[in-house]
């Protein structure tokens, strides 16, 4: 649940602590619009994974290309965004591309590393469709390396967590790397 009050309080002292005036023209409705920022992120992650289980026989790869993700890092809180391409191999269990889309978003609209994002993804997949087995890689840029920092602008950082067969099969892992290779 979030807290308005709190967090138009800090806004407030943070606005003072750079030396801003929050009452000035342009400011002063800044913490509020802030607030409500954190309670629609709030609202957008809170969904329900309703599954969809149909083609029991099917158990081919299934693959999502380029699910685009905002996220904030947890050291700054500055944005980093990119992409998140998500395969696994359904043992009954497949899930709709909005929900995956879901997933990302609600994992990710939060104070987070982007090592820890990628991994939650891979969990939760796993949790929720047990399927034989899962790959996640995420490619991002993150605000506080372009604008600050090591000031590299363009940097993409890439991190992967594979489960299941993914982990295990060689070539399951070298037909996902692949296919997320080609455009
Ligand atoms: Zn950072």
């Amino acid at each position: 649940m979030v807290d308005r009050e709190k967090i138009k309080t800090a806004i407030r002292l943070l606005l003072e602590g750079i030396g801003e005036d929050p009452d000035r023209e342009g400011l002063k409705e800044t913490p509020e619009r802030i607030a409500r920022m954190w309670e629609e992120f709030d609202r957008l992650r809170s969904f329900d994974m309703k599954l969809f289980e149909e083609f029991g026989e099917y158990d081919e790869m299934v693959l999502v290309k380029d699910i685009k993700f905002y996220s904030l890092c947890e050291h700054h809180l500055l944005p980093f965004f990119g992409n998140v391409h998500i395969a696994y191999i359904p043992d009954g269990v497949i899930c709709g591309l909005s929900k995956l889309v879901r997933t990302v978003r609600a994992l990710a609209l939060r104070p987070q590393v982007q090592e820890r994002l990628t991994q939650e993804i891979a969990d939760f997949l796993e949790r929720e469709l047990k399927p034989k087995g899962v790959g996640v890689v995420v490619e991002a840029e993150h605000l506080c390396m372009s604008m600050r920092g090591a000031m590299s602008p363009g940097h993409i950082t890439t991190t992967s967590a594979l489960r299941g067969v993914f982990l295990k099969d060689m070539r399951t892992r070298e037909e996902f790397l692949k296919l997320i290779k080609e455009a």
